[in-house]
């Protein structure tokens, strides 16, 4: 599978503000944050998008990237008055990096529908 730049940052080869690292998932401030909170959680693995996460091949990852969000939401302070995941996949989802990635926003109330 096509790496993206996001496999650079996971071997440290250009960088970026990582907040949380384990075996499996990495997550880094977005680059061009849409909100005071902006994080991207990522799994290690080169997954294109969410198109990929079939059945149970990926139940623990998918357990492994919650965990490490409501981590994450915690040690940012945004866990109590709410938070917003998105997941964005394919051109209509508007989709720039091909390796799957949440963004966590938060840290303002956050417009609902989205654009
Ligand atoms: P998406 O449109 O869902 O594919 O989101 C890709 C996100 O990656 C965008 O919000 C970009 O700002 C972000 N991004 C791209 N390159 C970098 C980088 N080098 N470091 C941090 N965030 C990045």
């Amino acid at each position: 599978m096509a790496e993206t730049i996001f496999s650079k940052i996971i071997r440290k080869e250009i960088p970026a503000e990582i907040v949380f690292e384990n075996e499996t998932v990495l997550a880094f401030k977005d680059i061009k944050p849409q909100a005071p909170v902006h994080v991207l959680i990522i799994p290690k693995d080169v997954i294109p998008s969410t198109r990929e996460i079939i059945g149970s091949n990926h139940s623990k990852l998918l357990g492994d990237l919650f965990d490490a969000t409501n981590k994450i939401a915690n040690d940012l302070g945004i866990s109590k008055d709410g938070f917003r995941l998105v997941i964005n996949c394919g051109d209509n989802g508007g989709q720039e990096v091909y390796h799957l990635h949440m963004h966590l926003l938060g840290g303002r109330k956050l417009n609902w529908p989205p654009g």
